[in-house]
């Protein structure tokens, strides 16, 4: 039995890891959940699996729950995920918060050396070289729970893969892939949101669409297994079947397969090297599938090539590339501005900063911070 702790666990990853572990329960416990301020959902979650410890975003929440659940340690912001990190008894940390919220609790659990299954892709894309160094000198895995990296470790079999040649990131392309730039324009967020494959949370579905979600995933791909951009690919691939590919030394490609459903990929990262039977089993019917693989429409999306350039000139660029990306689309959400506006946020922000190579933590945050300031 595994102790497992979900920072998150009200989110679109969150809580379908509670499923996960749910349909496994002889296999894992939650010791811990934190979240931000759904805290009507978090009370549910905690009748449901009575977790040893919680955290949530606000202070005032955490009167009323304390006095409700007494089997339950409450904490509250970021020192809360803080010391989710650091529970002694726990072995896996999953961290499935949007956002940065929880940069630090996962350098604290790696050095606390628990396991991290990660789906929180910023962490990896604004600081990916801090937490992998530290990861590496603590001997920490870093389990992905994005649906790409997963399959590619399922391919790779094991990290470092001395034959593995290229890494192949499949996209579907994003609810926009048949349309015009001029229609594009006009698209609102219920258009952006309404993905052809994949149930997600609102920021990333926007994503999605700009196909930025697939640079981010490009960089990420980059810390996770260590390769040069030059050999990590991107295919659009509108079924969503194929999740990921990588192509090996000798010619051979080995692909992995499903429903587009995340469901399997936060099971693996929790049972990693073993594989249990669990609410996916038996989804997939191989007959009559239809698998299309093209290349990215990179004047139709040039915002894919951006995100990419960004990892590529690394130092502080993918954390501009970030925040930008992060005010704009939330502004588009809320109806402020146009789709393209957001590549044009985007553009303005990368075109006027000024690069700081191995930056500090301190100065990553600082930028980001300074970036949603004036944005905001
Ligand atoms: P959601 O927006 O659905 O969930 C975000 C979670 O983070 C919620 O539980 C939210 O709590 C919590 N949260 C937000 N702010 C804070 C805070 N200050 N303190 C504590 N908790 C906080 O996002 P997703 O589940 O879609 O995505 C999560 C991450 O996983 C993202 O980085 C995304 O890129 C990545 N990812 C997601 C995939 C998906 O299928 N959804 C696929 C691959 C990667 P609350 O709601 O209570 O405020
Ligand atoms: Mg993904």
């Amino acid at each position: 039995m595994k102790n497992v702790i979900i920072l998150g666990s009200t989110g679109s990853i969150g809580t379908q890891t509670l499923e996960v572990i749910e349909k496994l329960e002889n296999k894992f416990n939650v010791l811990g959940l934190a979240c931000g301020s759904n805290v009507e959902l978090v009370k549910s979650q905690i009748e449901k699996f009575n977790p040893k410890y919680v955290s949530i975003a606000n202070q005032k929440d955490i009167v009323e729950l304390q006095k409700e659940y007494k089997n339950t340690e409450f904490f509250y912001g970021k020192e809360g995920l803080l010391e989710l990190s650091k529970i002694k008894e726990n072995d896996i940390l999953v961290v499935a918060t949007s956002g940065i919220v929880s940069v630090k609790a996962v350098l604290s659990a790696i050095e606390n050396k628990k396991t991290i299954a990660l789906a929180n892709k910023e962490t990896l894309v604004m600081a990916g070289d801090i937490v992998m160094k530290k990861a590496k000198e603590n001997n920490v895995s870093i389990l992905p729970i994005d649906s790409e990296h997963s399959a590619i470790l399922q391919c790779l079999n094991k990290i470092d893969n001395p034959y593995a040649k290229n890494l192949w990131i499949t996209a579907s392309g994003g609810p926009f892939r048949n349309n015009s730039r001029e229609e594009m324009a006009n698209f609102s967020a219920r258009e952006a949101l309404n993905h052809p494959r994949w149930a997600m949370g609102k920021k990333i579905t926007v994503d999605c669409a700009t196909l930025v979600n697939k640079g981010l995933e490009v960089i990420e791909a980059h810390h996770l297994y260590n390769f040069s951009y030059d050999n990590i690919k991107v295919a659009i691939h509108p079924q969503s079947i194929v999740h990921s590919l990588v192509e090996f030394a000798d010619g051979s490609f080995l692909a992995q397969m499903g429903v587009p459903s995340m469901h399997i990929p936060i099971q693996y990262a929790l049972s990693y090297p073993e594989r249990f039977e669990g609410i996916k089993t038996n989804s997939f019917n191989i007959f009559n599938q239809n698998l299309e693989f093209f290349e990215p429409d990179n004047q139709k999306f040039p915002l894919l090539n951006l995100t990419i350039e960004c990892g590529k000139l690394g130092g502080i660029m993918p954390v501009v590339l970030n925040a930008a990306n992060e005010v704009a689309v939330y502004k588009f959400l809320e109806g402020k501005i146009n789709f393209l506006d957001i590549e044009k946020t985007i553009i303005k922000e990368i075109e006027s900063a000024k690069n700081i190579l191995n930056p500090t933590l301190d100065e990553i945050f600082e930028v980001d911070k300074e970036i949603r300031k004036r944005l905001g």
